[in-house]
């Protein structure tokens, strides 16, 4: 199974970027990009890749010690930036240190399961489109401009979204059928209600 760690946005959240972006899609490159869509839309703690099944149990025990200790906290989605000339993302606000220590617990809790411990770098986003070719489909790859992923970043800059509770953590399983990912929620863990 190929498994990651996610924080996921409430609905309202969700909607108000969606309606940010939807500007976005007649832009310069726009069309050139293979944009990801409000269903899927989350915030990676961190990505676990192939588990086998077997060290669900195991895992799934980590991740509910790791819930348990640490605190629910406020957020928002605001502002946009890219991966080189790769990834147009969303970016978060709010209490964000509360989500970089989830993360790094993640990320240890991950590592101490798999063996691999390797350089930690979060930077929290919500992927919104990637340029190149998609998996499944054998499409030439088509670099957009870093000078157009730019120009969309842009136009998303001054975007603040409503502010949110991030309240559980979820371990998510991605199906890559088809050329799309299809993401669903296995289990979640309420974090830490410290007032
Ligand atoms: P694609 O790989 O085709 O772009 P995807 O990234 O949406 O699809 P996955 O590769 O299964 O699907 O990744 C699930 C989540 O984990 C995504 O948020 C992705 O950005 C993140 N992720 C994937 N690989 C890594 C990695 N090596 N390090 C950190 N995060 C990753
Ligand atoms: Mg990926």
């Amino acid at each position: 199974m190929r498994l990651f760690v996610a924080v996921l946005p409430p609905g309202e959240a969700l909607q108000g970027l969606s309606d940010a972006v939807a500007p976005l899609h007649g832009l310069p490159g726009a069309d050139r990009l293979r944009w990801t869509t409000v269903e899927g839309w989350h915030l990676t703690l961190a990505f676990l890749g192939q588990v086998p099944a077997e060290r669900l149990p195991e895992l799934e025990t980590a991740l509910a010690a790791v819930a348990e200790a640490h605190p629910a906290h406020r957020l928002r989605i605001a502002g946009a930036g890219r991966f080189g000339d790769r990834v147009l993302w969303a970016g978060v606000e709010g209490r964000t240190w509360a989500l970089r220590g989830l993360a790094e617990a993640v990320a240890g809790a991950a590592a101490e399961l798999t063996g691999e411990a390797d350089a930690f770098a979060f930077h929290p986003h919500l992927t919104l489109a990637r340029a190149g070719s998609s998996r499944g489909h054998r499409r030439a790859v088509q670099r957009v401009a870093a000078a157009e992923l730019e120009g969309l970043a842009a136009a998303l800059a001054d975007y603040r979204g409503p502010e949110w509770e991030a309240a559980e953590l979820h371990l998510m399983k991605s199906d890559l059928a088809g050329g799309f990912a299809h993401y669903e929620s296995l289990r979640s863990w309420a974090l830490a209600d410290w007032g």
